[in-house]
């Protein structure tokens, strides 16, 4: 019986380094709010100027999901927890979830069925770069946040899509923070006034 306890002292150990690498993705997830796609109450205030953050910095700041994306160019799986999530949420407004700046407009979100949040035209235009991406064997467009130079995704043309653009920003859900539009007035106060700022 006195062999076993080795293997036995072994075990305990792995199931501990097992336990802190499972708090450490919790402390990440709560970032996000349970949620799949970052969200928020407020609308965050806009990046005056470009934001540039070394790989340490947007590596301690982001999710792993977000940091795979943002910073690496990653493309999240089609048809999961966030693609779900963005087909039902209400009216509201899509920021970079790297650097808070304006991108989309849920009047110019779309279902194209790819799997992925569809935006026809982006609502700051001035906030999205497009890039040719040669990789994966592919000639593709790359959309990436013009403030941060975060990847989104990429923009596709000409697919017969009964949209006034006929464009398809395929957009990774992780890359994106969603504020909805109820989340403006503040409810919380139960009529307290005189609180609210005052522009967007
Ligand atoms: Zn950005």
């Amino acid at each position: 019986m006195k062999r076993l306890f080795p293997l036995a002292a072994a075990l305990g150990g792995l199931a501990l380094l097992t336990a802190s690498c499972d708090e450490a993705r919790a402390d990440k997830d709560s970032k996000t709010k349970k949620t799949a796609m970052a969200t928020a109450d407020e609308a965050p205030e806009q990046p005056a100027t470009p934001v540039e953050k070394s790989d340490a910095e947007w590596k301690k700041e982001l999710t792993d999901e977000q940091y795979y994306v943002l910073r690496k160019a990653g493309t999240e799986r089609p048809y999961g927890k966030v693609y779900d999530e963005f087909k039902h949420q209400g009216a509201g407004t899509y920021y970079c979830a790297g650097c808070d700046a304006e991108l989309f407009n849920s009047k110019v979100k779309f279902d194209s069925g790819c799997g992925w949040p569809s935006f026809y035209d982006p609502s700051k235009a001035k906030n999205v770069k497009t890039k040719r991406d040669l990789s994966a064997g592919m000639v593709r467009i790359e959309v990436r946040c013009a403030v941060c130079d975060g990847h989104l995704g990429h923009v596709f043309e000409g697919e017969g899509f009964n949209t006034p653009t006929d464009q398809r920003y395929c957009i990774n859900g992780v890359a994106l923070k969603f504020v909805p539009d109820a989340a403006k007035k503040d409810d919380k106060t139960g009529g307290e006034a005189g609180k609210k700022k005052s522009g967007e």
